[in-house]
């Protein structure tokens, strides 16, 4: 009796119980060079089934840890093509004028569907290696995945108004902000990693809700394993998706959990 309540009370049972156990992508995992020898490749991809995730966008510092991953399992795999060589460009990479050739050779020898995850904030989105970036995106007709402000946002659009831009952390800005931004731009794509406030056991935060309702096909969920330590918040993390996205009518949950990233991920992949 005791383990059968136990069992009951677990979500993913739950979810099974029910019949709707909700197919998740998570659009923000890194693979980066610092988690190879704790995380064999195996083992990485085994925490992303275990997790239940359909797909994961992966982007790794360098690109050969997403390499690795997608050779594991490339049912699972979206592959996106970071502009760092290591842990510590993140403030640096967008005046290395090597990066754009490093870019250009990867994205002609394999197949990605962005190009992220990178950080560029305000009037850095107009140094000449970040609009060849902008470019390099548009003529192989893939995403940018960005952690950024708004203004660097602005300035991408600018450069690119056809541009699909997936919004890290949904710009760890405010609803307002976020909300304007979407309303601004259609090809705006926005992840959730890291925005623990939107939720509270379970329970949607009233204002986000309302964003989800109005936006419905623009969010989408992601961990972000920026360290190795962070792959151990996997599972955790899509269960704790799987709690609040009930608090959604069915065809918005889904669109957060799957849709909007699938949709994304195919536009760019199937050409
Ligand atoms: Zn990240």
């Amino acid at each position: 009796m005791i383990l059968m309540t136990a069992v009951v009370s677990s979500p993913l049972f739950a979810a099974r119980a029910a019949g709707t156990a909700i197919k998740i992508i998570d659009a923000h995992i890194h693979y980066s060079h610092d988690a190879w020898d704790r995380l064999p490749p195996a083992e990485a991809v085994a925490i992303l089934r275990q997790a239940g995730l359909s797909k994961a966008f992966i982007s790794s510092s360098s690109d050969q840890g997403t390499q690795m991953l997608y050779k594991e399992a490339p049912d699972l795999v979206v592959p996106v093509l970071r502009p760092y060589r290591r842990r510590g460009e993140l403030d640096t990479w967008f005046r290395d004028t090597t990066v754009v050739g490093m870019l250009s050779a990867l994205l002609d020898k394999n197949t990605y569907a962005g190009i992220g995850e990178f950080h560029i904030f305000g009037e850095d989105a107009d140094l000449p290696v970040f609009r060849a970036v902008v470019t390099l995106a548009k003529k192989h007709q893939i995403f940018l995945h960005a952690h950024a402000d708004a203004d660097a946002i602005e300035r991408i659009f600018k450069q690119d108004p056809d541009a699909r831009v997936l919004w890290a952390h949904s710009g760890f800005t405010d609803l307002k902000n976020i909300r304007g931004m979407l309303a601004k731009y259609p090809h705006l794509n926005a992840d959730l990693a890291f925005r623990t406030e939107l939720a509270t056991s379970g329970i949607l935060d009233a204002d986000w809700k309302k964003l989800f309702l109005d936006f419905p096909d623009r969010f989408m969920l992601g961990t972000d394993t920026y360290t190795p330590e962070r792959w151990f918040d996997v599972i955790e993390n899509a269960n704790w998706n799987r709690e609040w996205l009930k608090d959604l009518p069915e065809n918005v949950a889904r669109n957060i959990a799957f849709n909007n990233a699938d949709s994304l991920a195919n536009w760019a992949l199937k050409k």
